[in-house]
């Protein structure tokens, strides 16, 4: 389906396109969140999370060791880092099935293990921009529309 195209001037707009994507995810949803480091990835799963709890003081620590933290919130959000995955079959280990099937799953680096992530994922492309970044989200209409719906375009 056509992508979403969103420019993100500063990190308000990065935060505000966070808390609009907690309106629109789903339990069974996968985002992932793809861009180089300091793209914002980071700081799109802080603001989506803390929509979800509805609280602006949650703390989101990044999961970049442990390679997942998970939020016992309203819908149960896990919140992953593959940057140090070894063997994509570790991606069973942490338990990554059971947390889709309850809840929403976050994806860092979602590249370390594309081919073990659900077909119907939604991708959340940040690139760089000399004005800020960029955001590109894909997947199948299914789930672009009640996210283009959540933004209202
Ligand atoms: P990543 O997890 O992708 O490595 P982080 O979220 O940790 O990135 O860091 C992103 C950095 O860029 C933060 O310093 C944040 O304030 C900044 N930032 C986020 N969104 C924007 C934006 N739209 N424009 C400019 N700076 C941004
Ligand atoms: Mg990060």
């Amino acid at each position: 389906s056509r992508p979403i195209v969103i420019p993100l001037p500063d990190e308000a707009a990065t935060i505000q396109l966070g808390e609009d994507l907690a309106l629109a995810l789903r339990p069974g949803d996968c985002l992932a969140l793809s861009g180089d480091l300091g793209a914002g990835k980071s700081t799109l799963a802080r603001s989506l999370l803390r929509a979800v709890a509805d609280d602006d003081g949650l703390e989101v620590p990044s999961p970049t060791f442990t390679l997942v933290q998970s939020y016992g919130l309203r819908i149960p959000v896990s919140h992953f880092d593959l940057y140090r995955l070894g063997d994509s079959s570790e991606l069973d280990e942490l338990g990554f099935d059971e947390a889709l099937a309850s809840g929403i799953c976050l994806v860092e680096w979602p590249e370390m293990a594309h081919e073990l992530l659900p077909a119907s994922r939604i991708t959340l492309r940040l690139e760089h921009r000399a004005d800020g970044r960029l955001a590109t989200l894909t997947g199948p209409e299914a789930g672009t529309k009640r996210i283009r719906r959540s933004l209202a375009i």
